[in-house]
């Protein structure tokens, strides 16, 4: 089993690591403010339901996800690959996460390394191994 797969070995613990990263001090919905656990859902671990207002807040939404359908674990694994190494090649990229599609990679590699760009001094080198999510978090605070 390689890092990546010990890291994130799911969607369903990318999810959790996410939502951890987004919400430090606990999940507080962005649709009504409300704080509080919500409802997670099992085939859709990108997704969580606020419990007060019952609205959707999807982890992708403002990060370098949006948009993309590609399984939350590519992304976290792709944001671990990146952040270790900004200027890995999309072919690498590609090898590395298993993917068909070169441009895939190379999608992912340009906005990746643009929020290693943004992020610039803040992206101190961390004991903790899921500091790669912040790559993954919102490009402007909400
Ligand atoms: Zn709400």
């Amino acid at each position: 089993m390689t890092e990546l797969q010990r890291l994130y070995p799911d969607d369903k613990t990318c999810a959790m690591h996410l939502e951890r990263a987004r919400w430090p001090d606990g999940f507080c919905c962005s649709h009504c403010g409300a704080p509080g656990a919500p409802y997670r859902s099992t085939t859709r671990p990108s997704v969580l339901r606020c419990r007060a207002c019952r609205k959707d807040n999807r982890l992708a939404v403002g990060t370098v996800m949006e948009g993309s359908h590609l399984p939350l674990r590519l992304w976290c694994w792709a944001a671990h690959l990146v952040w270790d190494r900004p200027d890995l090649s999309a072919a690498e990229l590609q090898r590395q996460l298993g993917l068909s599609r070169y441009a895939t990679a190379w999608m992912m590699g340009n906005h990746l390394r643009a929020r290693v760009a943004a992020l610039g001094a803040d992206r101190v080198a961390a004991a903790d191994p899921h500091a790669c999510l912040s790559l993954l978090g919102r490009a402007t605070g909400d």
